[in-house]
C-alpha cells in the first residue's frame, strides 16, 4: 500500500531553516571576533565594555523578537535560542544578556504590553535599551511569589516600596519589569507587573554580587523607596503579575537552556583541540582510547541536550504546548554543561586549574544553570506535576 503524503515531510529538530544557518553563523562569528579577545578580561574585571553592547545592538540580537515595525528583528523566539546559544560558545555572560533581553523582557512586553506600552517601549529596545525582569527577593526566590515588594496607589500614580536581590543586567539596564503586591491580602492575585525606569524617582541600583561564574554579567540589588511609577506603566493587568511572571519564565528557561549547551559546546570544542595537541607517551593523548570514550559521551550528551531545547523552543514558536519540555531542557542542559565543563577541565589537567586557559571559567560559568530561572529540583517539581497531576 502507498501512503500519499500531502504535508511537507518531518523535519529533523537540528535541521535549521537556511534563514536560521545564517544567522546562527552570524552571531557566531560575531561572537568568535568581537567577543573571544575579551573574555578573560571581561570576566576578572566583572564588566561588560560599553563598546561591546554597542556592538551587540548593531548586530541585531538585542532586540530580536522585536516586530520590525518597531525597527526590531522581527524574528522567532527560536532564533533568540540560536543567538544566546552562539554567544554562550565564547562567553555564557554575554549570552545571559541577550537572553534575559529577549526571552524575558522584550517576550513580556510584546506579549503583554498594550498598544502604548509597545510604542513606548519596543523601539528603544532593539535601538540602545537594555531591560531587566526583577522577580526574587532575599526572602523569596523559588517561593517568588512570597515577595514583600508593595506598591500602593498614590497621587494618581503607583508608589512602589521594597527591595529586588539578584537581578541580572542590572548595572546596564534601563528598563526594568519589576514585580510587586498591591493587594497581598488577595495572595498571589495582588502581584502586579511594572514597568520602572533607571530615572524614575525612588529607585536606585544597589550592591552588585561578586560571583563564581557569569561574573561579567551584571547581578544587583534594587531598591524602591515610595519609587513612582505613572499607571500606564502597568505591563499587563493589575493583580495579574504573577501570570506574566509563570510565563516569560515557562519560556526563559528555554533561553538558559540555549545558553548551557552553548557553553557545553565551547568546553567541548576546547577540549577537543587541546586534546589533538597534547602529547604524553609519545603520542596525543586523544589518541588514548579512555580520552575518546569521554569526548564521544560528552558530544552524544551534548546533542541530546541540543534535541531538548530546540524541541522546546519549537514547539513554543508553534504555540503548542511546552512546559514539560521546557522544565526538562533545563534541567538536563544544565547539568550537561557542568559535566562537559568539568571533563573540560579534567582533559587539560593542570592547565585546566589555571587562567591561562579558558576551560576553568566555563566550569565555574556552568553552575549558575542549575539555579536560576528555577532551580533544578523546581524544574523537577514542574514535571512531576505534568506527569503525576
Ligand atoms: C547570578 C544570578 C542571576 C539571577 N538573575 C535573576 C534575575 O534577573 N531576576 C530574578 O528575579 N532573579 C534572578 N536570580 C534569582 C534566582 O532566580 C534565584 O536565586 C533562584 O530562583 C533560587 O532562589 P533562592 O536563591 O532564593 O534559593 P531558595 O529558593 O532558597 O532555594 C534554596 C535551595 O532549596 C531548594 N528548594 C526550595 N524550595 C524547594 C521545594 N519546594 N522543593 C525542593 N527543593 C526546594 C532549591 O532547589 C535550592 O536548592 C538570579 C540569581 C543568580 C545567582
Amino acid at each position: 500500500m502507498t501512503t500519499q503524503h500531502s504535508e511537507l515531510p518531518a523535519q529533523p529538530l537540528t535541521r535549521l531553516s537556511e534563514d536560521e544557518q545564517l544567522f546562527r553563523d552570524s552571531v557566531y562569528e560575531f561572537a568568535d571576533r568581537e567577543i573571544r579577545p575579551l573574555v578573560r578580561e571581561m570576566d576578572e574585571q566583572a564588566k561588560i565594555p560599553k563598546a561591546l553592547i554597542d556592538k551587540l545592538f548593531d548586530l541585531g540580537v538585542m532586540g530580536i523578537e522585536v516586530p520590525d515595525s518597531f525597527g526590531g528583528g522581527g524574528a522567532s523566539f527560536f532564533h533568540s535560542v540560536l543567538a544566546v546559544e552562539a554567544l554562550s560558545r565564547v562567553d555564557p555572560s554575554i549570552g545571559v544578556l541577550v537572553d534575559v533581553q529577549n526571552t524575558l523582557v522584550i517576550n513580556a512586553l510584546v506579549r503583554w504590553g498594550n498598544e502604548d506600552v509597545r510604542k513606548r517601549y519596543l523601539p528603544k529596545m532593539a535601538a540602545d535599551t537594555i531591560g531587566a525582569y526583577a522577580l526574587s527577593e532575599a526572602g523569596s526566590g523559588s517561593d517568588a511569589f512570597a515577595m514583600t515588594t508593595r506598591a500602593a496607589e498614590r497621587d494618581g500614580e503607583w508608589a512602589l516600596t521594597g527591595r529586588k536581590l539578584w537581578i541580572t543586567n542590572a548595572n546596564e539596564a534601563n528598563l526594568f519589569i519589576v514585580f510587586a503586591n498591591v493587594s497581598p491580602e488577595a495572595g498571589y492575585r495582588g502581584i502586579t507587573a511594572f514597568l520602572v525606569e533607571r530615572g524614575f524617582s525612588g529607585f536606585t541600583v544597589g550592591k552588585k554580587e561578586d560571583k563564581l561564574g557569569i561574573r561579567a554579567s551584571s547581578t544587583c540589588e534594587l531598591l524602591f523607596d515610595d519609587c513612582r511609577v505613572p499607571r500606564a506603566n502597568v505591563l499587563g493587568e493589575v493583580g495579574k503579575g504573577y501570570k506574566v511572571a509563570i510565563e516569560t519564565l515557562n519560556e526563559g528557561r528555554i533561553g538558559i537552556g540555549a545558553q548551557m549547551i552553548g557553553l557545553a559546546q565551547g568546553a567541548l570544542h576546547h577540549a577537543m583541540a587541546y586534546t589533538r595537541e597534547r602529547k604524553q607517551f609519545g603520542k596525543a593523548i586523544a589518541e588514548f582510547q579512555a580520552v575518546q570514550h569521554q569526548i564521544a559521551r560528552a558530544a552524544t550528551e551534548l546533542e541530546a541536550a541540543r534535541l531538548l531545547v530546540y524541541n522546546a523552543a519549537r514547539l513554543r514558536d508553534s504555540r503548542q504546548p511546552f512546559l514539560t519540555e521546557a522544565a526538562m531542557c533545563k534541567i538536563f542542559s544544565s547539568e550537561v554543561a557542568e559535566r562537559v565543563a568539568s571533563l573540560a577541565v579534567n582533559l587539560f589537567g593542570g592547565y585546566g586549574f589555571v587562567k591561562d586557559y579558558p576551560v576553568e571559567k566555563l566550569y565555574r560559568d556552568a553552575k549558575i544553570g542549575q539555579i536560576y530561572e528555577g532551580t533544578s529540583n523546581l524544574q523537577l517539581q514542574t514535571i512531576a506535576k505534568q506527569l503525576l497531576g
